[in-house]
């Protein structure tokens, strides 16, 4: 796995991206290096959720917290860029902000979704940007109005940036892993494209193959 050099910043990695190299490497790559993208009911409910915190701008809430809107976020030391859906800063105890990023949803947790990693690799941002810790992060259920706290544990921090390195490997790698048959490819935008069924198995690779280009006499 590639180390990160102080010397050289490593290429940055799309913090909404994250979610895609957990739920199947071969989904990022196809998304990532073969620029492939088909929606389904999933990945537009995903826009429109996002859309609804697009609109850049702040605003000062009655409790004192000063609301950030669709937030340019960045890392150089782990080579990030993305965009915050929303971040609440809060009066701390030391008289310092307390960031607090929001992610939004729009329907209930997904069973494949990591959300958290992606919560989590905007904190990571934040905390390089504004030189300060911020522990704790929400997901907001747009349609059920409900929200999920999500604390920054180590775990959670190692699982991040481990798949930062992973998903920035597979780029430099410039390879689209083999598909692989499993519970995720049912509710993929790309299954019928991705063909997971067929592409898996190498036996039914070569039968489709001799159907396809046998030549009859
Ligand atoms: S159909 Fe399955 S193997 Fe193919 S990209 Fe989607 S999740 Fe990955």
């Amino acid at each position: 796995m590639n180390q990160i050099s102080p010397a050289e910043p490593p290429e940055p990695v799309a913090i909404a991206t994250l979610n895609d190299y957990l739920y199947c490497p071969r989904r990022f790559a196809l998304h990532r290096l073969d620029a492939l993208w088909v929606d389904n009911a999933y990945t537009v409910s995903g826009t429109l959720a996002h859309e609804i915190a697009d609109d850049p701008g702040y605003r000062q809430t009655a409790d004192g917290a000063r609301i950030e809107r669709a937030l340019p976020l960045f890392s150089d030391k782990l080579g990030l860029v993305g965009k915050a859906d929303i971040v609440e800063f809060r009066p701390g105890p030391d008289g310092r902000e307390v960031a607090v990023p929001v992610d939004y949803k729009l329907g209930r947790r997904h069973k494949w979704d990591n959300d958290d990693v992606q919560l989590c690799a905007q904190a990571l941002c934040l905390e390089e940007m504004l030189d300060t810790a911020v522990t704790m992060g929400a997901v907001y259920h747009v349609k059920t109005h409900r929200r999920r706290a999500v604390p920054f544990t180590a775990e959670l921090r190692t699982l991040t940036q481990n798949t930062i390195l992973a998903a920035r490997e597979l780029i430099h790698a410039d390879d689209i892993p083999t598909a692989r048959l499993k519970p995720q490819c049912q509710g993929c935008s790309l299954h019928h494209v991705c063909l997971p069924e067929l592409t898996a198995s190498r036996l039914s690779l070569n039968a489709a193959y001799q159907t396809l280009f046998s030549v009859t006499p």
